[in-house]
């Protein structure tokens, strides 16, 4: 392992080590400074963090519990590595839960809800106008965090929260183009429309139909430029 895997600056003493590390780590595997297949050492860690090495551990425990790393049995926890096949199913079942959180969400949305999600358009508006890719991506991702917070159902959040890191890790440097910003752009509208319409049915198609077609965007980039996913194996 590399000396400056994690990033230290934002380590402090006091309360919420744990939650500090566990942002420093999670921040290094979905920027891919710690990439598929990488070990999480609890020492090398807290020597790199310069803390005591029980936070580094819970907040590995935390960062396995999203999914985005596994324990192994002779190398302790390592970043997920996820092939296209399980990328597809990961899309598969995503597709049924976010349209289940649309459902839900168009339930209990009120003013506030809309409001986060008009904002979050507005935003991811601008960073496609600017062509910036990195942004549209948390916006993006911002966006359905919304929506799962506001179908307040805990074990769907865990759910699609897993999913979603998954599929960030999956994306190495990013499949995303120009055409692919423009349609979530729109369909994200179309979205927000279908939840302030109040018809749960509605939102809940509308959901599907944009995982429907990331998943096969996805795939057809897959097809396009398979050796960029083969890579993803091996570490
Ligand atoms: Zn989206």
């Amino acid at each position: 392992m590399t000396q400056h895997t994690l990033d230290a600056s934002s380590i402090t003493r006091g309360d919420g080590l744990v939650d500090k590390a566990y942002k420093v780590i999670r921040d290094a595997i979905l920027s891919r400074r710690l990439a598929p297949g990488s070990r999480l050492s609890v020492p090398e860690f807290a020597r790199q963090l310069d803390i005591s090495r029980s936070p580094v551990r819970e907040a590995i425990a935390r960062i396995e519990y999203e999914g985005l790393a596994e324990s192994t049995s002779h190398r302790g926890a390592v970043v997920v590595q996820i092939g296209l096949d399980e990328l597809i199913s990961i899309y598969d079942l995503r597709e049924v839960l976010e349209g289940l959180a649309a459902r839900l969400a168009t339930r209990a949305a009120d003013t506030t809800v809309i409001d986060d999600l008009e904002q979050n358009w507005q935003a991811h508006h601008d960073a496609v106008e600017s062509g910036d890719v990195e942004r549209h991506m948390e916006l993006d991702a911002a966006f359905h965090g919304h929506i799962r917070d506001a179908a307040g159902n805990l074990r769907l959040s865990d759910n699609l929260r897993q999913l979603q890191g998954q599929i960030r890790i999956a994306m190495t440097t990013t499949v995303a183009r120009r055409g692919g910003m423009d349609a979530a752009l729109a369909e994200h509208r179309t979205l927000i429309d279908a939840i302030r319409g109040g018809d749960p049915a509605v939102a809940e198609n509308v959901a599907r139909d944009h995982i429907t077609r990331l998943r096969e965007s996805l795939h057809d980039a897959a097809l396009a430029d398979h050796h960029h996913i083969d890579e993803r194996h091996e570490t």
